[in-house]
């Protein structure tokens, strides 16, 4: 899959990528570069819903930031 880069600097990354690679819309993303190419990796630890890293704990195996998991409870009660 072939992509320009805007002028400056950003790529919309394609949805189905972002799918295979776990990758959300708003989530932290640590990014390096080397070997001639560049990686994207989720940042470590951050929030499932909004991406944040701050105040993020792991339930379940699902990483959640703790003002996103006050609005979960407020849903589920
Ligand atoms: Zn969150």
């Amino acid at each position: 899959m072939i992509r320009r880069i805007g002028k400056r600097g950003a790529l919309t990354l394609p949805k189905a990528l972002r799918v295979d690679a776990g990758l959300h819309p708003g989530m932290a993303v640590e990014v390096t570069a080397g070997n001639g190419g560049m990686e994207i990796k989720a940042a470590h630890k951050c929030c499932y819903f909004c991406g944040s890293p701050e105040d993020v704990y792991s339930v379940m195996n699902v990483n959640v930031c703790r003002a996103c998991a006050k609005k979960l409870s407020e849903v589920i009660g």
